[in-house]
């Protein structure tokens, strides 16, 4: 399969959206007909983010081949609807390795090892090894970081190279940058996109289309202005203006003829734009005027990224009901009064504990569960939220006073969650999780199966430790049931409480595998049960 290879940088600033950027281009070609694939390039040292506090980094996405990504790959699976693997992202500390261990090997043959071409090759060599694991007509190739870091140089002397590997005819480079807005004065300004592009340049490396983000739209005379300081075509100046609703990102790229010039800069076929589901879903949602509360309760909610997959799982359950997910962020350390914590979830219609490491706020989590089950409102309790929510039932339902993780409490008398004997042998924290896709069997007569409507689902995991069988038995005496289970391994994987209306807790990452316009089972049944509690709590 002949491949046209996009590279996609960016300028002025960080946190341009060039992920979006990235992903919305990607759907546009896929809706006229061509095979997508997008990969992320990070410069950092890390092997992969994994390790990093999520504070650093935002939410750590997990592909289903077990891979610790980037975030920016759950925009690229939610935009082009396609699940990527491991080989869709990599950071220096990677390609480093790579190349290390190939000396170590004597791959080299006495060579002297540098950033070019060894490092460099490598870089290549990654796109490459994207393209094996799924060919594709077009990868679309987002480099992190800004153009003028240091960092980054490997990867832009990379993808400045590679015009020669692939023909310079079936390359394309998209650079995006930030047009500030001077509110006194009422004028958009060019000036850093100027210098950024001449950053680029002086790499080697001559933009072909300019993705402007910006406040407020760009006039023709700045569009106009921006190509002749570039050497780019008016037409290939793209402007990305903010939008209200991260979906209409596409639409918006698309009416600025991104897709029509990407195609025709790459010498492809032309054909026909099949954009009518998105439109028709962003009609949708933007004729959305109910809202519902969910409070999130975690420990990372002062960066909303740590959470995004989740964030987006819940709007689309709400997008399926009509109805906007008001969220209210909750750190889980100002629950740990239950007279407080009962105050602060009052006013919300559905309660969720999402992921997460560590013993800080774990009581405040627990307090939320022993709210939700004791007040009838829906709880969903994901991997963490799930371990909370059994180690909340064993000791206020079954008795067993200080039941806790191993991982908060080693030696606890009930360790109710607790690590699987092949992961008390493991040192290494990177990549050794329980990770990727595992099959689920779900019983009949659950939420879950009405939910899934399917006896076998599979579900991404990023975990170490697993409901404990000891207690399994007096669990399900006692109420909770193991739904969902694992049945290589008998790991309990979905939790329900019978009796209450929505009680799940699932030991897997549902977020992962939700679409905007294909919400998860799970949490369109969470966002439904939010619904009716909210109805009957009036
Ligand atoms: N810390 C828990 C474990 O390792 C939960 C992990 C998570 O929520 N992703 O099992």
């Amino acid at each position: 399969m002949e491949t046209r290879y996009i590279f996609i940088t960016g300028g002025v600033l960080s946190s341009l959206g060039k992920g979006i950027c990235a992903a919305s281009l990607g759907r546009l070609l896929k809706s006229r007909g061509f095979s997508v694939t997008i990969q992320k390039l990070d410069p950092y040292i890390n092997i992969d983010p994994g390790t990093m506090n999520p504070f650093q980094h935002g939410e750590v996405f997990v592909t289903e081949d077990g891979g610790e990504t980037d975030l920016d790959l759950g925009h690229y699976e939610r935009f082009i609807d396609e699940n990527l693997s491991k080989y869709n992202n990599f950071t220096s500390g990677k390609v480093y390795k790579n190349v290390i261990d190939k000396e170590r090997r004597g791959n080299f043959l006495g060579d002297t090892i540098q950033v070019i071409p060894h490092v460099t090759d490598e870089i290549k060599d990654c796109i490459k090894k994207t393209l094996q694991t799924k060919p594709a007509n077009i990868i679309i190739t987002e480099i992190g970081g800004t153009v003028g870091d240091i960092e980054s140089l490997p990867f832009l002397e990379a993808i400045r190279q590679f015009k020669k590997d692939a023909g310079r005819e079936n390359v394309l480079y998209i650079h995006v940058t930030y047009v500030p807005y001077l509110k006194t004065t009422g004028e958009l300004k060019t000036k850093p996109t100027q210098h950024s592009v001449k950053e680029l340049r002086s790499i080697g490396i001559q933009p072909d289309i300019i993705i402007c983000r910006s406040e407020v739209p760009l006039s023709d005379d700045l569009k106009a202005k921006i190509s002749l300081f570039c050497d780019i075509e008016q037409e290939a100046i793209v402007d990305a203006v903010d939008v209200k609703h991260l979906y209409e990102v596409p639409l918006n790229l698309q009416k600025e003829g991104l897709d029509s010039i990407a195609m025709y800069k790459l010498n492809l076929k032309y054909k026909v734009s099949d954009m009518s589901g998105w439109k028709n879903l962003i009609d949708s949602i933007k004729s959305i005027k109910e809202s519902i509360k969910i409070g999130i309760v975690g420990k990372y909610t002062n960066l909303k990224d740590s959470y995004i997959s989740i964030v987006e799982a819940l709007n689309h359950g709400g997008y399926f009901y009509k109805k906007n997910i008001e969220i209210k962020w909750i750190n889980s350390e100002e629950l740990e009064d239950y007279e407080h914590c009962k105050k602060i979830l009052s006013d919300v219609s559905g309660i969720l504990v999402p992921g997460g490491f560590g013993i800080r706020g774990i009581n405040g989590k627990i307090n939320a569960v022993r709210f939700a089950r004791e007040n009838n409102c829906p709880y969903f309790g994901i991997c963490l939220g799930m371990q909370c929510a059994v180690i909340e039932f064993a000791r206020n339902v079954c008795g067993l006073k200080g039941a806790n993780s191993s991982e908060f409490d080693a030696s606890t008398d009930y360790p109710v969650i607790d690590l699987l004997p092949e992961q008390k042998k493991v040192d290494d924290k990177g990549g050794t999780m329980r990770l990727g896709s595992y099959p689920c069997t779900i019983l009949e007569n659950s939420a879950a199966f009405e939910a899934y409507g399917e006896k076998t689902v599979y579900e991404r995991h990023r975990h170490r430790y697993e409901l404990n069988n000891n207690y399994r038995k007096l669990l399900n005496e006692a109420g909770m049931v193991a739904t969902g289970v694992f049945e290589e391994k008998d790991l309990a994987e979905i939790v329900e409480i019978k009796g209450h209306p929505w009680f799940m807790g699932v030991q897997f990452h549902p977020e992962f595998k939700s679409r905007p316009d294909r919400p998860h089972p799970l949490f369109k049944q969470f966002v439904a049960a939010a619904l009716n509690y909210k109805k009957t709590s009036n």
